[in-house]
């Protein structure tokens, strides 16, 4: 049977919002000291602005944002239902592609209008383009940056802005005085990106690139060293977090399937629930032993 004070952990844990998965996961979670942060929609609030849209071929902004939006309606990708909001917002009306098909954390291909259609990171698509890299003034540091192909040409950039979520400088130093000693960020987005959104935040390592099964391979990896909290929203990330002892979903807004692959779900849309869970969770603890 489970002690009575782990099913009162679980119950309080549940008042702010977090769902843990059971006594086993709330245990696990008492002892964890390494936490691994996806960026996008976990570390950053995942609502984006976009900053500004780089022409490349003969397309208008609004085309640009008309074909990327269209395609991005397939996926719920935080960034790509930033673009979609975009698109409502001026007005666009948004057509339904004859097929589409989504690459997790990279981006989205389909046929729209009989044009071969392209969206996602700058790499996927400059890949799926045939071109060695997407050269571009705007690719700048700090940005994240959507491209388009439409063609086989590139179209054009969409600059967004997706900022850290508030108070998570205070947040990290909680959990690190919670016993989480060693905090990483692990991103399918750019080097650049990564680096400067998380500049100042004192983590202890920030890989970029990462496509799923390297998440995977960070987690076990780290899981060497001691138990690993790994905290993600999307469907790319549904593997890491089954891969780490426990897994948190950003179940508010993410992905369907990371909610599923999690040990413990955040049902509100705020990363520092974290605190609360884990200080319920080493108490429930020390009572029960
Ligand atoms: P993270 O791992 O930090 O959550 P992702 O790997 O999910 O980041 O996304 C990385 C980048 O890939 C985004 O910044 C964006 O440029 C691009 N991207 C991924 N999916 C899409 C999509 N459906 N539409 C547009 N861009 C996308
Ligand atoms: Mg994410």
């Amino acid at each position: 049977a489970v002690p009575v004070a782990l099913v009162a952990g679980l119950s309080r844990a549940a008042h702010f919002g977090v769902l843990i998965k059971g006594a086993k996961p709330l245990e696990a979670l008492a002892r964890i000291t390494t936490l691994i942060l996806d960026k996008t929609g976990t570390l950053t609030d995942g609502r984006p602005q976009i900053v500004s849209i780089d022409r490349h071929g003969d397309m208008s902004e609004d085309e640009i944002l008309y074909f990327a939006a269209a395609l991005d309606q397939a996926s719920k990708h935080p960034i790509a239902q930033a673009i979609v909001g975009a698109a409502q917002a001026r007005g666009i009306a948004l057509p339904i592609p004859a097929s589409v098909l989504e690459m997790p954390g990279e981006g989205v291909t389909g046929i729209i209008e009989g044009r071969r259609v392209v969206v996602g990171g700058t790499g996927f698509v400059a890949a799926q383009l045939g071109m060695a890299k997407a050269e571009s003034a705007v690719v700048e540091a700090g940005s994240v940056v959507v491209s388009l192909g439409v063609d086989g040409k590139l179209a054009g950039h969409i600059v967004m802005a997706d900022a850290l979520r508030a108070g998570t400088a205070e947040l990290l130093s909680g959990l690190r005085d919670l016993g989480v000693g060693r905090i990483l960020l692990a991103t399918g987005d750019r080097r650049a990106v990564a680096e400067a959104v998380t500049a100042g935040l004192g983590l202890d390592a920030v890989r970029a690139d990462l496509t799923p099964d390297q998440k995977v391979l960070l987690v076990l990896t780290e899981r060497k060293n001691g138990p690993v909290m790994m905290v993600g929203d999307g469907v790319n990330d549904a593997p890491a977090l089954a891969a780490a002892d426990i897994g948190v979903a950003m179940g508010a807004r993410g992905a369907a399937a990371s909610a599923e692959a999690a040990d413990v779900v955040l049902l509100v849309d705020q990363l520092d629930r974290l605190l609360p869970g884990i200080e319920i969770a080493q108490r429930s603890r020390r009572i029960a032993l």
